[in-house]
């Protein structure tokens, strides 16, 4: 299951973009925050935990795609 952005939390702080090892994280004009889930992998075989998770300042910013209510 890959993870996912809030919109809603996501102060488009640009700090997960680059840390992703598969370059799922994209962001559009107006500084919208989005993970490609056929992208992402979990950073499976790259690191032990996300990488996007781990570096987001925002708890509960990014969570598992299943924990988002409006996909
Ligand atoms: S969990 Fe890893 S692979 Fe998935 S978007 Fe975050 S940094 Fe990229
Ligand atoms: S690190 Fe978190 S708050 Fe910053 S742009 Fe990424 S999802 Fe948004």
């Amino acid at each position: 299951m890959p993870y996912s952005i809030k919109k809603d939390l996501c102060i488009s702080c640009y700090a997960c973009e680059d840390q992703c090892p598969t370059k799922a994280i994209s962001h559009n004009e107006e500084g919208e925050f989005f993970i490609d889930p056929t992208v992402c992998v979990e950073c499976e075989g790259f690191y032990e935990e996300p990488q996007c998770l781990a570096i987001c300042p925002i708890d509960g910013c990014i969570v598992k795609l299943s924990e988002v209510e409006e996909v």
